[in-house]
């Protein structure tokens, strides 16, 4: 990709309405912009980071046989009122009357719209289990929105609810699903604890969430390293001696955190409103049972850049990266190094090399480092009189100080994400 043909501009101060390092990056990079508080666009280098983002959710979705679907975003009240959430949920819910009069809220998540779908699917024990998943936007007046994209009031949720018929098959499905949890966050570049939390009013079991620790966290966790064991500061237990409750051997550490998920056993609490039923192999009428799973996908990118970052700019993990190569020239005014420039940028996009060529005139070689850093792709690609005279091109890791030469088919060493 040519940077000059992409809506692209960097900005060397970051906004001063944004305190979060991932927003000041974000913003000063140009892969977002701010519409309004918690509200963002996603430029076409942030676009390419979504995109990878929800293609390894979606992976890991399809992994756990779930099938994707999507709901919409706006919601009678009736329905919100069968649950008791018009109500419970009112002050985080955009609600408002359309013209005629009806009563309408955006929904912030989709368990009861979720339950009423399934009905027309599961009416027997031999249509369960099921899961389904969607990647949808969802909407939350979020009082206090000072964390860029950690939060947002319209942000995309990843949202898989399960179906079962009793609690001992749905728990081993959420327990698969927290696997498959960790291996997205893994493949993003985290490090995540499974926290226990508590069940909220959906169930007096535990619900997990997935923190990452982070000093712009807005949570605050206890953690175990030794033994990985942690829960949420509402829940943890008090100890002696600041050990480990689980292990009893480590150090019982609070620690500042980012919930990038959350998972719940919903037992019958969504089915029996929406009267999702099925028959038993007895002919017995029984609920379903349900359990539902979010990620944020702005927030997981947020979280990935406060965690993968430098004075200079961001510092994207391969898996994620918009591309993997930034190529440049040093010497804009010499025309035989534009065209080796040019050479190889069309041979390395001719083999399918994820590659962001910076061909932007005006623009110093200076300006243009500064640019590479700041957006942070894996790999720097050179190009300058010295490796023009040898036809080598020179390469160096976003986080690494060396730099070398390499031959130009010697790039298929670094190709993988
Ligand atoms: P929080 O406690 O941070 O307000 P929550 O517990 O209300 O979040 P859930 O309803 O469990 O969040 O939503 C599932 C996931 O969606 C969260 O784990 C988080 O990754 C993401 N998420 C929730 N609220 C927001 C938000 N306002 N902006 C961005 N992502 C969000
Ligand atoms: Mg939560």
């Amino acid at each position: 990709m040519r940077l000059s043909h992409l809506l692209f501009k960097t900005q060397k101060q970051a906004p001063k309405d944004e305190v979060a390092i991932n927003a000041k990056l974000l913003i000063r990079a140009n892969f977002i912009q701010k519409l309004m508080a918690g509200v963002y666009s996603f430029l076409p280098l942030g676009f390419q980071v979504r995109e990878r983002v929800i293609n390894i959710i979606r992976e890991e979705m399809n992994a756990l046989g779930a099938s994707e679907i999507i709901m919409p975003a706006l919601h009678p009240r009736s329905l919100w009122e069968a649950t008791g959430r018009w109500q419970g949920m009112a002050k985080i819910m955009y609600q408002f009357k359309d013209h005629s009069g009806r009563e309408i809220g955006l929904g912030p998540t989709h368990e009861e719209v979720v339950a009423v779908l399934a009905k027309t699917a599961i009416s027997s024990y031999v249509d369960l289990p099921k899961a389904v998943y969607q990647i949808q936007t969802k909407f939350r007046d979020e009082p206090r929105v000072k964390s860029g994209l950690l939060r947002g009031r319209e942000f995309t949720m990843k949202d898989l609810y399960s179906f079962h018929r009793d609690q001992p098959s749905s728990d081993e499905f959420y327990d698969r699903t927290k696997r498959a949890y960790r291996k997205i966050f893994e493949r993003c570049g985290l490090n995540s604890f499974i926290t226990e939390a508590s069940g909220g009013d959906f169930s007096k079991e535990h619900s997990h969430e997935f923190m990452v620790e982070c000093p712009a966290g807005e949570d605050e966790i206890f953690l175990c390293r030794l033994c990985g064991f942690a829960q949420n500061k509402e829940i943890a237990a008090k100890t002696k001696n600041h050990r480990c409750p689980h292990c009893q051997k480590g150090v019982w550490e609070k620690v500042k955190s980012i919930e990038v998920g959350n998972i719940f056993k919903l037992g019958t609490k969504f089915s029996e409103p929406a009267q999702l039923f099925y028959k038993d192999s007895k002919g017995n009428l029984k609920p379903v049972i349900m359990a539902s799973y979010g990620i944020g996908v702005e927030r997981l990118i947020g979280t990935i850049v406060e965690i993968h970052h430098d004075e200079k700019g961001m510092i994207w993990p391969t898996s994620i990266a918009p591309y993997l190569f930034y190529l440049l020239e040093v010497g804009e005014s010499s025309s035989a190094l534009k065209k080796f420039g040019e050479q190889v940028y069309n041979r390395l996009e001719k083999f399918g090399v994820e590659i962001l060529y910076d061909d932007r005139e005006k623009v110093s070689a200076g300006e243009k480092f500064a640019d590479a850093d700041l957006v942070g792709l894996p790999w720097r690609l050179v190009i300058s009189e010295k490796t023009l005279v040898q036809e080598k091109i020179e390469i160096k890791r976003r986080d690494e100080k060396e730099s070398r030469l390499i031959k130009l088919n010697e790039i298929k060493n670094y190709l993988k994400r």
